[in-house]
């Protein structure tokens, strides 16, 4: 009885990661029970199309360490290794962090761009396990953030921004700082 319990709660796993797009060679990573010409097959009947192929992406995370990596890349990265690792620590199974980790992601973000696919966050999850990725503390507002060696600059993506704007401000000249106050003197 528990055998089929089992079997059911991990196909309508799998049916959840296919809906949110995992590529059926990482579902059956998150769900080894299952094999792949099976998932292949209930990708198809889930998203109406065939699955993408070509390469899967980086398994450590990379695109979160690369010099393509922008502030906000970064910052969305660390909203989701945030939840990853507080449902790590909690015990989940990898395929339940992705899970709800990822549903957590599109809810915080709510109607912008998701600037991380679910296949991305799958390897996020790996390289979390495999503490390949890690979370370290901002020096200005404690917040922990996904530290890209390109990002290496003493902050959180949020408080790299606010200085960075304040010394573009300051380095303007005089007067034009003075008029962005004085709206209608010039
Ligand atoms: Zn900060």
């Amino acid at each position: 009885m528990n055998d089929l319990l089992k079997q059911n709660q991990d196909m309508a796993l799998a049916i959840e990661l296919c809906q949110m797009g995992l590529r059926p060679g990482f579902v059956q990573e998150a769900i080894p029970s299952f094999k792949s010409q099976m998932l292949v097959g209930l990708y198809r009947k889930v998203q109406g199309k065939t699955p993408v192929k070509g390469n899967m992406p980086a398994r450590d995370a990379k695109f979160l360490y690369s010099e393509h990596t922008t502030h906000r890349l970064c910052l969305h990265g660390s909203v989701l290794a945030c939840s990853m690792e507080r449902l790590l620590e909690h015990h989940f199974d990898d395929a339940l962090v992705l899970k709800y980790a990822y549903e957590d992601y599109l809810h915080q973000i709510a109607k912008g761009e998701a600037l991380i696919n679910c296949n991305r966050a799958w390897t996020m999850v790996r390289a979390l396990r495999a503490k390949k990725l890690e979370l370290v503390p901002c020096s200005y507002c404690q917040a922990r953030y996904v530290d890209g060696y390109r990002m290496r600059r003493n902050s959180c993506p949020i408080c790299y921004q606010l200085k960075k704007r304040r010394s573009d401000f300051l380095n303007r000249p005089t007067e034009t700082r003075n008029a962005l106050f004085l709206p209608g003197k010039k």
